[in-house]
């Protein structure tokens, strides 16, 4: 029986300058930014949210902009690639979009009956386009750069490398209640909930073990998605249960949160569905200014004169 979480909520990544970020994720991929707004354990920095046109769980990629931090370095104990969905007609499209503006591909390459393009965003953090049948399931936003039916739909996977490759696998099986689907070239596939794009995590077994660095770069976090608060209570019990340290519930604004590490070295988020990224400004104002907590919004003055100005490209 499927546990309570039902898929991939949203990734996390730190990133460098926060304006190259934008100029790529909402300007080449043509994500729309869903929610600008800082980070509330650091709230003199960015929090930049894209995704589609209303910000659902599973199509949210989210970044931490923090140009002073040291350089990464890919290894075990991090997720690694993000994969994202796009339809099966849309690789050629990609693929000249992206070397149009210098992004350099490599594949397409299949893996498990899908046709995957791998390239790295501006600050090297692994990406993937995978085409697929079912992208189209969910609806390419109709008001971005790229046309509709080409767009990307939101998260189709992340993998991840763990420092514990066994125990990592037990945690998504036993603890996550996700199910194992297929294995292919050292890649283990689970799945949760109905499964599907959006719902998917590939374990990869290490080639070496040499730990990964975080930084800019690299992913920070996954988050996984439950439906309410009551579902988010049962996964709590379950991780305490399991010897794992994790937080109380954060209030994140537009969902609650916990947060614990597992002994691969992978930070896991468990986040829910609602309120939601129109719970502080209507569908059609989405990303176009800044919004602040009610706890931050009495030093707004203060913080935007610590924040860089952004410009939203394709706006003067
Ligand atoms: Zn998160």
């Amino acid at each position: 029986m499927p546990g309570p979480i039902s898929g991939i909520h949203h990734m996390t990544a730190i990133a460098g300058d926060p304006q190259r970020n934008l100029d790529f994720y909402a300007g080449v991929l043509g994500l729309r930014l869903v929610k600008l707004t800082v980070n509330f354990d650091v709230p003199n920095t960015y929090h930049l949210y894209y995704g589609d046109e209303v910000g659902r769980p599973g199509t949210i990629v989210t970044f931490f902009p923090w140009p002073h931090m040291r350089r990464s370095r890919a290894g075990a104990g991090q997720f690694f690639a993000t994969a994202l969905s796009i339809p099966p007609g849309a690789l050629d499209y990609w693929r000249e979009r992206l070397e149009a503006h210098g992004v350099q591909c490599a594949g397409p390459l299949e893996r498990f009956e899908e046709t995957v393009l791998a390239f790295e965003d501006p600050d090297g953090l692994p990406l993937e386009l995978v085409a697929h049948q079912r992208a189209e399931e969910r609806p390419g936003w109709p008001q971005g750069p790229v046309p509709a039916e080409v767009a990307i739909r939101g998260i189709h996977g992340v993998s991840a490398v763990s420092l514990a490759h066994e125990r990592t696998a037990r945690v998504l099986a036993e603890l996550l209640g996700l199910r194992e689907l297929a294995r292919e070239d050292g890649r283990t596939r689970y799945v949760a909930g109905q499964g599907g794009s959006g719902a998917i995590i590939d374990l990869i077994e290490p080639q070496e073990a040499t730990p990964g660095i975080e930084g800019i770069g690299t992913v920070h976090h996954l988050a996984l998605r439950v439906p309410d608060d009551e579902a988010q209570r049962q996964v709590h019990h379950e991780v305490a249960e399991h010897g794992f340290r994790v937080t109380p519930v954060l209030d994140r604004q537009y969902f609650r949160s916990i947060y614990f590490r597992e002994l691969g070295g992978l930070l896991f988020e468990i986040a829910t569905d609602p309120p939601g990224f129109t719970v502080d400004e209507p569908v059609e104002r989405l990303g176009s200014e800044l919004r602040l907590p009610p706890w931050l919004e009495p030093r707004r003055e203060e913080l935007i004169r610590q924040l860089p100005p952004l410009r939203r490209p394709g706006t003067a």
